[in-house]
């Protein structure tokens, strides 16, 4: 397969995110409005044909990792028989999905058989009622069911993501970062990003403040990556079967050590997720541009990928384009 290409600050991008729907089942308090949002027209979405060509093109380009996600990816109804072609692309190195669970328990045995080998499941509280505040609704029983059924089918690692928000979910830290004695989860705890839906300047912890918290639980010692070179830090309490990532977009960015594309639902692709710069490709596709051609403009929108973002500068915080929902995280 061809080495992943580089952008001009030498960072190799070999890693796609690509969101197959931007329709959800939850509310999440950061991340969508309490009444949902216009629905986009079916035909602005790509279809499946056109995301599988888009992922193909990616992947003979070099792009050897390949992230499921959305809005909730598990509500398109193709989602299963798309992880199943994407999956069958020859050089794809991982298939991964990012979910809220929702829906897990009723896809996991599926998904595990079309090729998706790790799940990263949202989950922000143990509380039942805490959850139904969070996501607006009460349905953390079904997340739950959804994390043991991951679990069972053998997705490795189960990766549990954890927005951390102050007066919201900070007092569960501990017990959250516990579960990893349990289970050989591994809990990765993330800084709360400013999009509007928040009122992020009240909620938002640093992630040297989620680090101090998590010391109180034991000793946390530094953990290899495993096989990922994702953003988080990685640790892990001595004697616990899972462990902690901690991810810090917001106080100590992972720009230069960034991989990531991301082809949101509609088709545009966007080499950062806070820049307002997107590339059209549903155009592209829909004006019979060739894969040769499709792949030059890839190239090209790599080679502008800014070299960071610019959250610590206030000017810049209202400057994203989209809400995340629509982008896929
Ligand atoms: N619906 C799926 C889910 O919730 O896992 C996938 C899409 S969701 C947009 C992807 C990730 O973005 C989730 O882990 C979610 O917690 C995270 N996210 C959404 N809004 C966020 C925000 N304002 N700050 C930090 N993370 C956010
Ligand atoms: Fe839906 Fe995921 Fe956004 Fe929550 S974070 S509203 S589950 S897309």
């Amino acid at each position: 397969m061809p080495a992943p290409p580089t952008d001009s600050f030498h960072r190799k991008i070999d890693y796609l995110r690509l969101s197959i729907t931007d329709r959800c089942n939850l509310r999440c308090v950061y991340c969508m409005p309490e009444d949902g949002v216009p629905k986009c027209e079916h035909s602005d979405m790509l279809s499946y044909e056109e995301i599988v060509r888009l992922a193909r093109i990616s992947i003979s380009m070099g792009i050897s990792k390949v992230r499921i996600t959305g809005g909730e990816p598990l509500v398109r109804k193709e989602a299963l028989s798309l992880c199943e072609s994407i999956a069958s692309v020859p050089g794809l190195r991982s298939l991964s999905l990012t979910t809220n669970g929702i829906l897990l328990s009723d896809f996991a045995e599926g998904l595990f058989r079309a090729g998706v080998r790790r799940v990263n499941i949202s989950l922000d509280t143990l509380k039942p009622e805490r959850f139904a505040q969070i996501a607006r609704k009460d349905l953390f029983s079904r997340v739950w069911a959804g994390i043991m059924a991951a679990q069972r089918v053998g997705f490795s690692p189960v990766k549990l993501n954890t927005v951390i928000m102050a007066g919201v979910n900070d007092d569960e830290i501990e017990d959250l970062a516990r579960l990893t004695f349990r289970f050989p989860f591994h809990v990765r705890f993330i800084e709360l990003m400013p999009f509007e839906q928040c009122d992020y300047q009240s909620l938002f912890i640093p992630a040297f403040e989620i680090l101090d918290r998590l010391r109180r639980v034991g000793r946390l010692v530094e953990s290899s990556a495993g096989e990922s070179n994702g953003p988080a830090l990685h640790y892990a309490f001595k004697g616990a079967m899972g462990k902690i990532g901690i991810i810090s977009p917001v106080s100590d960015h992972f720009c230069p050590s960034c991989n990531r594309l991301r082809l949101t639902a509609d088709g545009k692709l966007r080499t950062c997720l806070f820049s307002v710069d997107e590339t059209d490709l549903r155009e592209l596709l829909r004006r019979g541009a060739s894969d040769g051609e499709i792949a030059a403009v890839m190239l090209a929108a790599i080679n502008k990928k800014p070299e960071k973002h610019h959250l610590s500068n206030p000017v810049f915080r209202k400057c994203i384009s989209r809400p995340m929902f629509s982008i896929g995280g």
